[in-house]
């Protein structure tokens, strides 16, 4: 008996964590429909247009993806920048060719 109420502790553990997993999930979700967390992804788009044009790329119009994420392509040579309000463990908020080499065409 002591052990079977150990495994269902356990499983207890387990679902506690899935239902926090859900709820964080919901939460992102819920957040990216609120005025200031938009606000936020914006602040990243000023930030990656910045970030390239201070090597020489001239930035086309942001195209939407996922859910917190949008790319854009510079509209000289094709190098793409993406920014990402929800970046995991192993992302990076603003990346792409365009933030790391510099434009094809100098102006
Ligand atoms: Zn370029």
């Amino acid at each position: 008996m002591g052990q079977t109420q150990r495994v269902s502790g356990g499983l207890g553990l387990v679902r506690r964590a899935q239902e926090q997993d859900v709820a964080i999930l919901q939460a992102h979700d819920g957040a990216d429909a609120m005025i200031d967390q938009r606000k936020s992804l914006l602040a990243l788009k000023r930030e990656a247009r910045h970030a390239v044009q201070q090597r020489g790329h001239r930035l086309g119009a942001w195209i939407p993806s996922h859910a917190g994420r949008a790319c854009a392509e510079c509209a000289v040579c094709g190098a793409w920048v993406t920014v990402n309000r929800y970046p995991m463990p192993n992302e990076i908020e603003v990346g792409g060719s365009a933030v790391a080499i510099e434009c094809r065409v100098k102006a």
